[in-house]
């Protein structure tokens, strides 16, 4: 006989399909899923919400992910490189404002001229944050192993690079067969960022073309089998100017593309009781109140936009992105309102160190 979800609850590990029941709960076994992610939030990392400014800092790309607004052949995008000085004074913001982090987010690019370029960024961000108030967190893809050490080295401590699909099938089906976007190569650049020592963080698309709930199950388990520190993970939203577009009708609805997201998020806090988990842009996108659900459902990281705005409109990777108008302060007074109905506080002149991250290092 099947198990009840209140059953599933109660235990302390989830099977695939144990899994699958929770990622299917309708009415009241679903409210109950929620209830309990929120009480497991409150009593390991408590009602604290983060703010992570992102920087989108670059949108020239080598990859051409079948998915992404921003992919090489997308010629209609304009591309740009923010100045060092323009970096500079965004950063400045976040540590006046006693952000835990800021992420720098861009296109991959392996050359020597960028890498080296990210090197002396992160040199002089480290010379105005001294104290070390302020998370370094990079998301530009796949580096060698070296480069991630450089950068290291330079002040970065955290890295974001989500396994997109940890099924190895349906990776394929995302993006060209070739050298450069190879699941394996994805992979182990996980494990190197663990290995060099930097908080890790992954995640998956939700609703994505050939996806399963299968799939979504074990993306969860991919999260906790690879002991990772930090999720982000929203649902996959079409661009017509890419070729996963030709898939648009096949798609579940944007709302249960959402409901799915949410639901992943509460799984995971039950799972991993002490990672940061972030309420993603792409949650927002399709509910106007969508990462304040997610921080309700478990959810601890929010990611305040400090692009300057003038080159929003270059980074679109997916359609109908929310907030391309709002400069960082109006952005701030916005979330601070978002995360007070949410009923969290905000962790300010708080670094948010994954606590999962701490307990790991300590274990070594
Ligand atoms: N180039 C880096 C970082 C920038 S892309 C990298 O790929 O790792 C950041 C994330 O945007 C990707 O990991 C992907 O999960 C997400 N993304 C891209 N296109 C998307 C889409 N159409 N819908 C939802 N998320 C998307
Ligand atoms: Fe480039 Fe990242 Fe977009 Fe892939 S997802 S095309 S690597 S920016």
């Amino acid at each position: 006989m099947n198990k009840t979800v209140q059953e599933i609850l109660s235990q302390s590990d989830f099977s695939r399909e144990d899994l699958m029941t929770l990622l299917l709960s309708e009415g009241d076994d679903r409210k109950h899923l929620f209830e309990e992610a929120h009480n497991i939030k409150k009593a390991n990392v408590g009602l604290k919400t983060y703010f992570r400014g992102l920087l989108e800092f670059s949108n020239i790309c080598a990859k051409n992910c079948y998915y992404c607004g921003i992919r090489r052949s997308n010629g209609k995008v304009d591309r740009y490189f923010l100045t060092e000085e323009e970096v500079l004074s965004q950063v400045k913001y976040a540590i006046d404002n006693q952000y835990a982090s800021i992420v720098l987010q861009s296109g991959e690019r392996t050359d020597k001229k960028f890498t080296s370029q990210v090197t002396s960024l992160l040199k002089r961000i480290a010379e105005l944050n001294e104290h070390r108030e302020l998370g370094v967190t990079l998301s530009m893809g796949e580096q060698s192993e070296e480069v991630y050490r450089e950068w290291f080295e330079a002040g970065a401590n955290r890295y974001l690079i989500r396994i997109e699909a940890s099924n190895p099938e349906l990776y394929n089906r995302l993006h060209p067969h070739d050298k450069i976007h190879d699941y394996d190569r994805r992979l182990e650049a996980i494990r190197l960022l663990q290995k060099v020592g930097y908080q890790t963080g992954t995640g998956v698309m939700i609703g994505l073309p050939f996806q399963s709930i299968t799939d979504l199950a074990d993306d969860l388990l991919f999260m906790k089998e690879n002991d990772i520190d930090m999720v982000g993970m929203g649902p996959y939203i079409e661009h017509h100017d890419t070729p996963l577009y030709q898939y648009k009708d096949s798609l579940m609805p944007q709302k249960d593309r959402y409901d799915l997201s949410l639901k992943m998020v509460a799984i995971l806090r039950i799972m991993m009781k002490d990672i940061n988990i972030a309420a993603t842009t792409a949650m927002q996108t399709i509910d106007p109140l969508g990462r304040e659900k997610a921080i309700k459902a478990g959810a601890n990281v929010i990611m305040p936009n400090l692009t300057p705005v003038k080159y929003r409109e270059g980074y679109l990777l997916y359609e109908d992105k929310p907030c391309l108008d709002e400069e960082a302060e109006e952005c701030k007074t916005c979330l601070e309102a978002r995360i007070a109905m949410s009923g969290d506080e905000i962790g300010y002149g708080e670094t948010g160190t994954s606590l999962h991250y701490q307990r790991r290092m300590n274990k070594k």
